[in-house]
């Protein structure tokens, strides 16, 4: 039995009293949500006051990317080490805006999973294809393509200890979702490929659902087989959508 994961990503978003006012949110409705685990991945410049906020909660916090490197001169970066010393669990990698506006590709993508698992953070592993591509027929050419790059440099039994969330890209902020089937269906293919390299690891993995995913529309896309939970942009900054979310994946 898979346990449901709802993160939030943050983005760019929020200063110290909007963090701490979403927090106390999210804790005082905490006790509704009954098997969900979250978790919520701020700005790095605000996961020291996170961290001592959510310590010894049930709520757990990680970054929105790392650095390939653990140390040195890589002006303006942050490590793994660094996420973990301030009591990081997950690290989201690969999203699809790190893709596009800062230029990382597969390669880059799959050296931050090893880098992240190297220091003991779990990797939010994103993938998913842009509206042309899935226009094209090829989604799932790309997700092959983005989930092989990490297989072939990690090995299949790295996933052990990963999530991978699928973002299909025109979905993500646009307030457009995928439809219940559409997500399972990639989600299904997602796990078959999994399977086809090792059935114990495909079993246990989370796949998330990532792409304007709200209270309303988190139940019936979570009730997918396949479907383990959500990576939450837009709504995880409102406590009470986030919650939702969280309630909605049981
Ligand atoms: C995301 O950026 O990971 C995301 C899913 O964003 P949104 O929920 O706003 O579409």
């Amino acid at each position: 039995m898979r346990q449901p994961l709802v993160a939030g990503n943050w983005k760019m978003n929020g200063d110290q009293a909007d963090a701490s006012k979403l927090l106390d949110g999210i804790l005082a409705g905490l006790a509704e949500v009954k098997s969900a685990e979250l978790a919520v991945c701020p700005p790095f410049i605000l996961i020291p006051a996170v961290a001592s906020k959510l310590a010894g909660s049930a709520v757990k916090w990680g970054g929105q990317n790392l650095d390939i490197h653990n140390s040195g001169a890589y002006t303006g970066e942050v490590s793994g080490p660094m996420l973990k010393d301030f009591g990081c669990t997950y690290v989201i990698v690969g999203h699809s805006e790190r893709r596009s506006y800062y230029g990382e590709g597969d390669n880059v993508v799959a050296m931050k999973f090893g880098a992240a698992q190297d220091n003991g953070l779990i990797p939010i592993l994103c993938v998913g294809e842009s509206l042309e591509e899935r226009a094209e027929n090829e989604t799932e050419s790309v997700i092959d393509r983005q989930l092989d790059e990490v297989i072939d440099a990690h090995g299949i039994t790295a996933f052990a200890n990963a999530v991978i969330a699928y973002e299909p890209v025109w979905a993500i902020g646009t307030g457009k979702t995928a439809t219940p089937d559409m997500a399972q269906e990639v989600h299904a293919y997602i796990r078959r490929k999994l399977a086809t390299l090792d059935a114990g690891v495909a079993a246990g993995i989370r796949l998330l659902y990532g792409g304007s995913m709200k209270p309303d529309n988190a139940a019936e896309l979570i009730a997918q087989p396949d479907i383990d939970g959500g990576l939450i942009g837009g709504a995880s900054l409102k406590a009470e959508d986030f919650l939702g979310i969280a309630k909605a994946a049981g």
